[in-house]
């Protein structure tokens, strides 16, 4: 099973060291990703995959406040994120997230590429043809491509997608693309059990539940005592 933690706008370097740390020191050969603030990258190897929230998509350049390929080269990343709800909220537009796509994967960069629905295309029940077309973009044949299923609505609000609703959306994305899946919102310690059991879940992306280093690790220990 994939465990990703999204550790968003929280830790900073020193905090983020201490993190590691303890990740490290717990941690076998779980498939984990830490995806830390770019500025709280750090140096050296570790039990779990340093991955990035957000990149842009050139080796390096006049982009004011952008971390290039060659930013993240330095510190050896070669996961990254893309089609946060999070950014795309704040207007990361489907023609950027396409360049970003389409750059890391001539680079290939193993992405991780979230899609998801909010609360009111949820209500109306188009949620699946929602996700058909912010699938459009992206070539679902990538070898490095990870798809990762989170509804707007379950996202750092507690209130988790049930089983058939993960498992019924997951077996729906599978029809277009061999890659392995994910679920993420509002995964916790909890209910990780139940979702790590849907046939076509790979793994989970974690917000909240993660930015806290032995709070993640009881998520990953209560998730491996089901498989
Ligand atoms: C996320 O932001 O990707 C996420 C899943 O957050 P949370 O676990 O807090 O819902």
């Amino acid at each position: 099973m994939i465990f990703m933690a999204n550790l968003k706008c929280n830790h900073t370097r020193k905090s983020f060291e201490e993190y590691a740390q303890i990740l490290d020191e717990s941690l076998k050969d779980e498939n984990v990703f830490v995806f830390p603030p770019s500025s709280a990258f750090l140096e050296g190897s570790f039990k779990f995959k340093q991955a990035a929230q957000n990149f842009y998509p050139a080796k390096n350049g006049s982009f004011t406040g952008e971390i290039g390929q060659d930013m993240l080269d330095e510190f050896d990343i070669k996961t990254v994120l893309i089609g946060h709800s999070e950014r795309r909220a704040i207007g990361e537009s489907e023609e950027q997230l396409k360049a970003k796509f389409e750059y890391a994967k001539k680079e290939g960069f193993k992405i991780v590429y979230c899609i998801g629905e909010n609360e009111e295309i949820f209500e109306k029940g188009k949620t699946k043809e929602f996700l058909k077309s912010q699938l459009e973009n992206i070539d679902l044949d990538y070898e490095n491509l990870i798809i990762a299923y989170e509804p707007i609505w379950a996202i750092g609000t507690g209130k988790t997608a049930s089983s058939e609703i993960i498992n019924d959306v997951l077996n729906y994305i599978r029809n277009f693309s061999k890659s392995s899946l994910l679920y993420g919102g509002s995964v916790n310690e909890k209910n990780i059990a139940t979702i790590s059991k849907i046939k076509n879940c790979s793994g989970v992306l974690v917000g909240t539940a993660s930015w806290d280093a032995k709070a993640f690790l009881k998520l990953i220990n209560s998730a491996k005592e089901m498989i």
